[in-house]
């Protein structure tokens, strides 16, 4: 347990003594000194803290894209750190969505199309316009990016990460390109397949309002998680101050 500050809820990954050590030519790099963490089914965890602390280290470990040097990491009864490449590339296409600051969508795809790459290839996918629906850009699915704003870019990105259903999304900085009020719209997209799919949901910005929509916020210093705060109530995206 973090602090003995988990939720009552079932846990979904737990961390124990993750270090990360990056090496580039002679100097290493402590990314991640020792970090125990427990994430629950269904909550809103947001992830604070300096440049430079560790977040999108552990974001990456967690979602599978990197391994931590040492430590354990488990998703529910699978234990992340032993399995072969090809295993965790499994477990990361079936359980893990990701969105990140910058959209990465297929300028020579509509909206539909960019979604639909994604659930032709999941194992048990929502219909590409539900998932665009879920966002509020079911009369945008024919545009292609360059006739979207940026706010809606990214609105087509959570679509795209959220049509495979998956356990957990992880999120990096995903309203940190956009102002504040197509940021709460990306923010409110978060929030619905949170509430209405149930999927747990990993935030890392700087924005420390943003912290408010949270059940609970990891706070970053130098590696390690410094503080863990519980909300007692989540704001909705409108109501966060930027
Ligand atoms: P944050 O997300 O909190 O800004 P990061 O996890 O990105 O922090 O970085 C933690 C530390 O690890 C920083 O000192 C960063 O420079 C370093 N780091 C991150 N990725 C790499 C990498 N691929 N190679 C070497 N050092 C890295």
């Amino acid at each position: 347990m973090v602090d003995g500050q988990t939720l009552e809820r079932e846990t979904v990954f737990t961390g124990r003594d993750l270090r990360k050590i990056y090496i580039t030519g002679e100097t290493e790099v402590h990314a991640l000194r020792g970090v125990d963490l427990d994430i629950c089914e269904g909550e809103v965890l947001v992830l604070l803290g300096p440049s430079g602390s560790g977040k999108s280290t552990l974001l990456n470990i967690i979602g599978g894209l990197d391994r931590a040097t040492s430590g354990k990491l488990w998703y529910r009864s699978t234990d992340l750190t032993a399995l072969a490449d090809a295993e965790l590339t499994r477990f990361r296409r079936a359980n893990v969505g990701f969105i990140f600051q910058f959209y990465n969508l297929i300028p020579s795809l509509t909206a539909r199309e960019n979604v639909e790459l994604v659930t032709q290839i999941a194992r048990s996918p929502m219909p590409a316009e539900d998932a665009l629906d879920l966002v509020g850009l079911r009369d945008r699915m024919d545009h292609f990016p360059a006739q979207l704003s940026g706010g809606e870019q990214q609105r087509v990105a959570v679509a795209r990460a959220i049509a495979k259903r998956p356990g957990v999304l992880l999120c990096d900085e995903p309203t940190g390109a956009l102002d504040s009020a197509t940021g709460v719209r990306v923010l409110d997209a978060l929030a619905r397949a949170n509430t209405e799919l149930g999927t747990t949901l990993i935030v890392i910005t700087h924005n420390a309002g943003i912290a408010a929509m949270a059940d609970r916020v990891f706070h970053f210093l130098d590696g390690q998680i410094a503080r863990v705060v519980v909300n007692d109530t989540r704001v909705s995206a409108e109501e966060i101050s930027w």
